[in-house]
């Protein structure tokens, strides 16, 4: 089968990559290399650097490609940074989506999975979070994604693309080859181990103040490799519709910077920060419908390991991708 994906060259993009090729996906990338990296796309893919925000571009590549399906990744993913520069995020994630949707269109691929998120939801009024939960994003990242939900919820109607939507909860973690590395870095357990490693001198806590027990955010930390798992498992026939990727236990910031001092054997300090805009207090997601309707068997659901292969990664590949592998 063949496929396009978009964002191979960033976290998440590059490990799905890797899983579809060893499971004998014929893969193209495509990616702008903005904030991905060449070198972590998989010598067996062909690989296309192009922006989706250029119509003709991304036009081109899918009639050239003719994929059967089309994982889409290649976006921005800052929460911070989208409640700074909000414009960035629905100009890429909703806008350069839209030119990859009328592409799809035009070339006729019937098969969408999309990389989506828990942040589509906002503060939820239960946790964990079903699919059914209202989706009132308190972030501009999170209403681009949603945004492009929405948009292909039509185009499942009108133009029978049938569309995927795979909501994340906190992607974490490393396989051997390919870690997380982000310029700059915003992220919680890659910034916890920058401590770790004496790259940089003290974790802050942004908001020691939130209503849970001990005052910080609670996230579900999902390894990378459950969630490229679920891609595949997406890309079936007769797949649609929307899925939570979690393990359904939470974790506060403070509980993971306990569980990297374990792993680590340093010490880590840290110092308490004002609160980050559009930071909802807890996040974790009830994920019966992946594991009975995708049949998602995930591996990692222990916090510890998923810190545990970032922080082997980190220590193999201290300066990320910079130096050419
Ligand atoms: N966080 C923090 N210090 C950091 C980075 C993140 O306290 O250096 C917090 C952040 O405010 C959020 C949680 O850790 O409550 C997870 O943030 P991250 O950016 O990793 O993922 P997000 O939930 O924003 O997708």
């Amino acid at each position: 089968m063949k496929v396009l994906v978009t964002g191979g060259a960033g976290y998440i993009g590059s490990v799905v990559t890797e899983r579809l090729l060893n499971n004998g996906y014929d893969v193209t990338v495509f990616d702008n290399l903005e904030r991905g990296h060449r070198a972590a796309v998989d010598s067996r893919a062909s690989f296309i650097e192009g922006d989706l925000r250029h119509a003709n571009v991304i036009n081109d590549a899918m009639a050239r490609v003719k994929p059967e399906a089309v994982l889409h990744f290649a976006a921005y993913a800052l929460v911070g940074e989208s409640m700074e520069r909000p414009e960035l995020y629905f100009e890429n994630n909703l806008g350069g989506g839209m030119n990859l949707a009328a592409a799809m269109i035009r070339c006729g691929i019937p098969k969408l999975v999309f990389s989506s998120t828990c942040a589509t939801y906002g503060t939820p009024l239960r946790v964990p979070i079903d699919e059914q939960a209202p989706q009132k994003p308190e972030n501009a990242y999170g209403e681009s994604k949603l945004g492009f939900e929405k948009v292909m919820t039509w185009y499942a109607k009108c133009h029978g693309i049938q569309s995927v939507f795979l909501r994340y909860f906190n992607a974490a973690g490393a396989t051997d080859r390919l870690g997380e590395d982000h310029n700059p870095e915003t992220h919680l357990i890659p910034n916890v181990l920058q401590v770790a490693l004496g790259r940089s001198a003290a974790v802050r806590i942004f908001g020691a103040d939130y209503p849970t027990p001990d005052g910080t955010c609670i996230r579900d930390y999902v390894h990378i490799a459950d969630l490229a798992d679920a891609h595949l498992l997406a890309l079936r026939d007769g797949v649609s519709g929307a899925f939570n990727l979690g393990y359904g236990t939470g974790a506060s910031v403070r509980q993971v910077i306990d569980a990297a001092r374990r792993i680590s054997g340093c010490e880590i300090p840290c110092e308490t920060a004002p609160r980050r805009a559009g930071d909802p207090p807890a996040l974790v997601a009830a994920g019966e419908k992946a594991l009975k309707e995708l049949g998602w068997r995930p591996q990692y659901t222990d916090l510890d390991a998923i810190i545990e292969s970032a922080w082997r990664w980190v220590r193999q590949y201290p300066d990320g991708y910079e130096k050419e592998r």
